[in-house]
């Protein structure tokens, strides 16, 4: 049984990865610090409770669980706080991924699977984006993303037994479709839970950031992907490591968008609820259109996704949402 360590494992997309490795009978254990992920979201596997910034504790997890694979979600992920706390982004996401290939590196353990980012692509010059497209991330957190692809590149043409999978997702939303695990970070920022949330009567308004944006309606367009979706791809890529597979980058999407006014409006529609909606200045690092073109993941591994629906994705979250006690 290959043993699978998950840093992040606590986390919102960490959390299903862990799921769907147990299930598929991969021994897994998960890493992470709890400071935005939650014990009991680990419902596969043992718990450690660590930070990446503490090699000791890492070296420890390294020398009694033998990982045969890393699948790293540690980081922090809000692009407006990242532009307030720049120095928090390098340090979680630059330095404390360094500390982790470190010490990858001292035990010989060589394939990696990093949860990258589309922000990598900033505003992108080609909509469907594929991921030869140029890299020019607008805010700290996409730099920090690009940084670690950097590293990640500049260590397998040092070590060519490191292999390394990099998904740049675009944006993710909804919840496992058992209701066992969902979103459940302490002050949501992302548009679907937010948007949930007021239909919850828990948040008063929803606010849209820019509505002269160059889109058929003027609101932002993202590329939303189930989370088991995105988890089925990472374990896609584990296995495709597994196997002797090449160090490789794919994007994660559907190839689709939807507006802002159109998520609305699905949250509306799955809820039954209307939401109080305020419109307001455009806010710092939103690109106007991110769009995955997914050709190059649909053809290296023939993936096919199982919930590409909006409604479906919003009703899970929204189960979830309705389950959910603080
Ligand atoms: N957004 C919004 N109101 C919110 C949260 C997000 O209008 O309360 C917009 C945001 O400006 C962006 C899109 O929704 O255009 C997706 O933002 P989110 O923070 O969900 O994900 P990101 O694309 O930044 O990773």
């Amino acid at each position: 049984m290959k043993r699978i360590l998950v840093t992040g494992g606590a986390g919102y997309i960490g959390s299903h990865v862990v799921k769907m490795l147990g299930e598929r009978g991969y021994n897994v254990l998960t890493y992470d610090n709890l400071s935005t992920g939650n014990p009991w979201a680990v419902v596969r596997g043992k718990l450690f409770v660590g930070d990446l910034a503490n090699k000791n504790k890492l070296r420890k997890v390294f020398r009694d669980f033998k990982p045969d694979a890393v699948i790293h979600f540690s980081g922090a992920i809000v692009v407006p706080e990242s532009i307030s706390f720049p120095l928090k982004y390098y340090r979680n996401n630059v330095v404390n991924t360094i500390n982790l290939l470190e010490i990858m590196e001292e035990f010989r353990v060589n394939k990696f699977v990093f949860s990258s980012s589309a922000s990598v692509y900033g505003i992108p010059e080609i909509v469907p984006t594929p991921e030869c497209a140029p890299l020019n991330p607008i805010s700290p957190y996409g730099r920090t993303k690009l940084i670690v692809e950097k590293v990640l590149a500049d260590i397998s043409l040092s070590n060519s037994d490191f292999k390394y999978v990099a998904l740049r997702y675009f944006n993710v939303a909804g919840a496992d479709p058992e209701g066992e695990i969902g979103f459940a970070y302490p002050e949501p920022t992302h548009l679907v839970v937010r948007s949930l949330k007021v239909a919850k009567g828990e948040v008063n308004s929803l606010v849209i950031y820019g509505t002269d944006y160059p889109t058929p309606d003027g609101t932002c367009i993202r590329d939303y992907v189930h989370v088991m979706d995105l988890a089925e791809v990472h374990v896609i890529a584990l296995e495709y490591l597994l196997d002797g597979g090449n160090s490789n980058i794919f994007n994660v999407g559907y190839g689709k968008g939807y507006s802002v006014k159109e998520v609305i409006s699905s949250v509306e529609r799955v809820t039954g609820k209307r939401l109080n909606v305020v419109e307001a200045q455009k806010r710092e690092g939103d690109p106007p259109i991110l769009i995955a073109d997914i050709s190059k993941l649909v053809k290296t591994f023939n993936w096919s996704p199982k919930y590409d629906d909006l409604d479906f994705i919003i009703k899970t979250g929204w189960e979830w949402e309705l389950k959910f006690r603080r």
